[in-house]
């Protein structure tokens, strides 16, 4: 019988079984891709069927290719300086003032290169070799994987953040090990996740897994128990989430209309204010697209 890859759990059922999205919008797996859920810890996960060699695989140009169209360093300011305003409202603005910060996952930089004015010292931590270059050439110390970076660096930080990295990696829980090593006591983990996007599934169901949800690179998608039992299982303390709506309405109703998601969201009348209201709506009843989770650690574990 099947258990749950996280908590052991035999309650484990199959959501889902057919093509998955692999890589960006509009291409799919050739194979049904079975989707698992856990009915104790309600983890989503998928077997790494598709890509067999999956460190290799996120060191290549080729899976920033089938994402994003683009591996190179400007495609990836272009793309990802504007994910800046998301991500200080997960961390505040206020943490980051002469503090030891890592970031995990973090591409050419985006997020750094705003946080390094600030803090006393700033870690790159990024498995492509090609972004790690660029990184070094930026004159950033630089790091392959966490678990490289705590050889060097254990309990030095004050701060790790990590966006959209967690539902990548093989073993979410050294991940958040990983994490835990590498800071200080009293030191903060801010690390944000999709969440399985509770009212799109609602709203369009099937076609919205296949289409955007399930992808053969989001080996996972949690959702606060289980994030939150892995990080008391590592130790942590102070552990929260936060909720966060991403997507606007209009890119529900582009959905809604078109039955494809909106690269653009773009719809023939202003929906500005509504989707302040319908962010909140969705972040207030936890059924925001992206969740956020808070821990910190209080005392050394041997
Ligand atoms: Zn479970």
């Amino acid at each position: 019988m099947k258990k749950c890859k996280l908590c052991a759990s035999d309650r484990v059922k199959i959501i889902y079984n057919g093509p998955i999205r692999n890589g960006g919008l509009g291409k799919y797996t050739y194979k049904d891709i079975p989707i698992y859920q856990c009915e104790n810890c309600n983890v989503i996960w998928h077997e790494k069927e598709v890509i067999n060699d999956l460190a290799k695989y996120y060191q290549s140009k080729d899976y920033r290719n089938s994402l994003e169209g683009g591996s190179e360093e400007e495609d990836f300011y272009r793309l990802h300086d504007k994910e800046n305003l998301n991500k200080f409202q997960y961390t505040g603005t206020d943490i980051f003032r002469h503090k030891r910060i890592a970031d995990v996952g973090c591409g050419c930089g985006a997020f750094l290169d705003f946080i390094r004015g600030a803090a006393e010292m700033v870690i790159a931590i990024e498995p492509s070799e090609v972004y790690r270059d660029i990184m070094s050439k930026k004159g950033y110390v630089t790091y392959p994987y966490a678990a490289d970076a705590k050889k060097f660096l254990k309990g030095k930080m004050d701060i790790v953040t990590s966006f959209d990295v967690i539902e990548h990696v093989e073993d979410p829980l050294a991940f958040l090990q990983d994490i835990y090593d590498l800071l200080d006591i009293g030191g903060r983990g801010i690390i944000g996740t999709p969440t399985d996007a509770p009212v799109m599934r609602m709203l369009l169901g099937e076609l919205f897994e296949r289409k955007l949800l399930f992808s053969t690179q989001h080996l996972w998608i949690f959702s606060e128990n289980n994030l939150k039992d892995m990080s008391e299982r590592i130790g942590f303390d102070d552990i929260k989430v936060r909720y966060f709506q991403r997507y606007g309405i209009e890119n529900m109703l582009g959905w809604l209309r078109d039955k494809e998601p909106k690269r653009d969201g773009a719809l023939p009348f202003s929906a500005d204010t509504l989707s302040e209201v319908w962010k909140k709506q969705c972040e207030v009843y936890k059924a925001a697209d992206y969740i956020v989770l808070y821990v910190k650690k209080s005392r050394r574990l041997t």
